[in-house]
Formats: C-alpha cells, structure tokens, sequence
C-alpha cells in the first residue's frame, strides 16, 4: 500500500530533531519513502491521501518493558515493596491458561495503540502449564491487533531463599517458599532449550514478532543460565532483556551473592553489551554509571511502576549526563495500573527534578520524547523511532484541535506534558493503519473488552485461592524489607 499524509506538523525526532511546519510522510509498503516539506512531497499515484493539516505526526512510541498477562489485574494490588506486592501477582498468574493469556494481551495492546505506542517490549512470564508459558498466545493476540512486538521470555533458575536477603526462614515456611520457586523456576538447561525453540517456533519480524530471552533478573539466574541466554542472543543477533537492580534489597544480594554490583557483575560474564537492555537500573552504584554508559547497553526507566511500588529513582540525571542510553517503559499493569506511554513520558520529565539540585540537568521534555521513540527502538534492534525515509512507517497523527494542543505554543513540550493520549486519532504499525478517529481498525474494542472481563470472572475464584495460599510468605519478606531500608 503507498499512503501520502500531507500539510502536516511533523515532529520527526530525527537526528536533527526536525519540526516541520507543512510536512507530509509517504508510506510505501512497511516503511516511509519520503519525509520533508509538502511543497517537495512526491507526486503520483497513492492507493490513499490523508489530509495532516489536523494533526500532528509523531513516531511511534516504544514501550519497552512491560508484562502482558499484568492486564488483567489492574487496580488489584495494594502498593506495597516489590518483595511482598511479587509473591501476590506471581500467585495471580498460576490459574491462567491461554485464552487468558491472549485477552490480557488484546487488552493491554488495545489501551497501547490508542494512546499511541506501535511497539512494545513484553517481558512474558505466565504459567509454566501452558506452552511457552502463554507467550505464543499474547504473540497471537498482539498480530491479530496490529502491535509491533517484542516478545522475551522470561527465565530463572534460582529458588526464592536464594535470591532475596531473607533471614533463616521458620521450618514451617519452607513448603510455600518450595511453593514459589517451583513456580518460577526450572533447571538452566532446560529454560535455555526452550527459549531455542520459543524463538525458532514464533520468531518471525515479517510477522512484527521478535523472540529473544528475558532472564528475570541477575540474582535469580545462576551464571549459567545467564551466560547461556547471551549467547543465544548474540549467536541469534537478538536483544537480550532482563530486570537490574530494582529495590535496594537486590543491590544488597547482588553484593551477598558476587561480591561486586549487579551491573559489574554482568560485565565480568561477558552479558554487558549493546543488545541488552535493562529494566528499572534504580540501585545502580555512582562509580558504575560510566560503565554502563561505555557498554552501549539501555536503562529502561519506568517510573511509575517505580513511584507504585516505592523502589527508588533510576539517577537518570546522572545517566543522561554521562551518555548512558535510556528508554522508558509503562511496566505490567500490576504495578502501573495502566499502559500508557504518554503518562510515563511527562512522569520520566517530572519527577527527577526535587532530587536534582542541578536545574541545568533537569530531564527535558525533547530528552523524555526521544527515549520513548528512538532510544526504545534502538534498544530492540528496530529500525523505527523517528521519522525519516527509510524507517519502517510505524507512526502516530494526533488531532491537535484538543486542549492538550490548544493553543500551540511548543509542540514538543505540550507532547511530554500536556498529552495523554486522548488526542491520539490515526496510528499506523508497519505500514497498515490499526487505529483510524481514535477506534481500533482490526478488532472490535468491545470484542477486546468482553475477552477480558470474561476472563477476570472465570479467574477470580482460582486467584482469590492463591492469593490467600501466598499469604503466610509476607511477615518473612517485611521483615527483610525494613531491616534492608536500615542499612547504609
Ligand atoms: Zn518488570
């Protein structure tokens, strides 16, 4: 299909950081053929025109860390630290089976595409009863709706005991720990073989689908297991994601467990690279910062799951300033409650700025817009993120007759922090438009709607259980919890 938008404000997060006041795109099949001035737009033939002078174009935004089963349960946790809120939402997960899997993921996709994200990054763990835990299913889901994917799939290898700070726990816990970790775990053999044939099964970019693997974090991965999925990804040319240093209780095991941080110790394994991105990077130490920045590798930042849950704040001044990449993510909806990029973006702009006594390193609305789009992109080895030809013609038109555009006085500001989504008219995703006057265009939203609730209704009884099963873990994790924030 050739598709030509024109007469309008071009925000193209190009390397030149171009607005163009009369601009026009022109889509050739998965990706854009011309951007620039109306007045120089190529002529011919189209299969179709839009006219732009409505709306503002924008590139798609790229969430890049999130977890799609997480849809179904917003707004159902209290907030309360990772250690505790986790052993909730893993219990929440054990009665899904796949249908479930893909309602979250039509879910959580369909809240996306209408706020304006075309990629995602999911960092998938379901239930080890169902193939590929689930993650085939939120694959299906996220083509059948039209949004770009990352699918990583998340591993560990180590029990609960093993991974978090606990004092000796009571006899009497040890079967609900045993619990918990068989849950979660497998032997690293046997994850590293299935996420080979995860990624020869469903691996397919034509399909938008990338596989890669996830390990769930460095403290819950012997280095076996570790060294195992970066080299599938390097052998694969694939990213590599997984969770670093998101409560103050990890940093503590990382130095229990290697002696060092967690980043240096992922250096000294040879996992540190410019494929790896890595969610939250909060407990990050200062004399690692240049490290970090050296090794090409991303921070994914996501800042309200961290405000949520209490984690801490990544030092993304500090990481802006030394040249380390970063990119921003909604998280699961477990700790979020929602999956919206543009709430993120004015969030990552904000809330780094009491902490920084500095104002001439305050995050700015260009740096927090551009992490969204090209830092994501090029976190996952996709050429997207801005406009420029060449690029896969993943783009967004918002109507900018709304309050949040209203009236014009910097566009880009206005973006981080006056949008929310509610503008968001027309996205396209590898060419193919999938949301026309703010309306998905490939499924029905009511269809999308109906899987979900219907979904929740048959869960609950089987959730509720497990919930109330998970219970007796908590004193053990707050007692570790306050006895960690005592310490310097
Ligand atoms: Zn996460």
């Amino acid at each position: 299909m050739t598709l030509l938008i024109e007469h309008v404000l071009l925000v193209t997060l190009n390397d030149q950081n171009q607005i163009i006041g009369d601009g026009a795109l022109v889509v050739d099949g998965r990706r854009l053929s011309y951007v620039g001035p109306s007045a120089k737009a190529p002529s011919g033939s189209f299969d179709r025109v839009i006219d732009g002078s409505r709306f503002i174009a924008i590139p798609g935004l790229v969430n890049a860390h999130c977890h799609s089963p997480a849809n179904l349960f917003r707004g159902l946790f209290a907030a309360s630290p990772l250690e505790i809120w986790r052993i909730y939402w893993r219990a929440a997960l054990r009665p899904m089976t796949g249908e479930d899997f893909y309602a979250s993921a039509l879910l959580g996709a369909m809240e996306m595409l209408k706020t304006g994200a075309t990629t995602v990054l999911d960092h998938f763990f379901g239930n080890q009863a169902v193939p590929f835990m689930g993650a085939g299913e939120a694959i299906r889901a996220m083509r059948d709706i039209g949004l770009r994917h990352v699918v990583a799939l998340t591993i560990a290898d180590k029990s609960l005991e093993e991974t978090v700070p606990l004092e000796k726990p009571a006899a009497g816990l040890l079967p609900d720990i045993r619990r918990m970790s068989r849950s979660e775990t497998r032997e690293g053999r046997a994850w590293l073989e299935e996420c080979e044939s995860f990624i020869s099964e469903h691996h397919d970019p034509e399909k938008m689908t990338t596989c890669c693997p996830g390990p769930s974090g460095v403290q819950r991965c012997t280095d076996g297991l570790l060294k195992g999925a970066a080299e599938i990804a390097r052998r694969m040319r694939l990213p590599l994601h997984m969770h670093l240093a998101e409560t103050k209780s990890q940093k503590v095991m990382g130095r229990r467990l290697y002696g060092t941080s967690l980043l240096r110790h992922l250096e000294s394994i040879g996992a540190l690279g410019p494929n790896l991105s890595l969610a939250h990077s909060i407990w990050i130490e200062e004399s690692d910062v240049e490290l970090f920045a050296g090794s090409g590798a991303t921070a994914v930042h996501n800042p309200a799951s961290n405000l949520r849950l209490g984690s801490g704040l990544a030092p993304l001044p500090q990481f802006l300033a030394a040249g380390v990449h970063v990119a921003l993510g909604t998280d699961g909806a477990t700790s979020n409650d929602g999956q919206n990029m543009f709430d993120a973006i004015r969030l990552a702009t904000l809330i780094h700025n009491p902490r920084s006594a500095d104002f001439k390193k305050w995050t700015t609305p260009p740096q927090a817009l551009r992490m969204a789009t090209r830092e994501g992109a090029r976190a996952l080895g996709l050429e997207a993120g801005m406009l420029a030809p060449g690029k896969l013609a993943d783009l967004v038109l918002l109507r900018s007759d709304t309050p949040a555009f209203t009236p014009l006085n910097n566009v880009l500001h206005q973006l981080a922090l006056c949008e929310n989504g509610s503008s968001v008219d027309t996205v396209i995703v590898d060419g193919e438009v999938v949301v026309e006057g703010g309306r998905l265009a490939k499924m029905r939203e009511e269809e999308v709607l109906g899987l979900a609730a219907g979904s929740l209704k048959r869960l609950r009884p089987g959730i509720e259980q497990e919930i109330e099963a998970s219970r007796a873990l908590e004193p053990a994790l707050a007692e570790m919890y306050f006895r960690v924030a005592r310490e310097s």
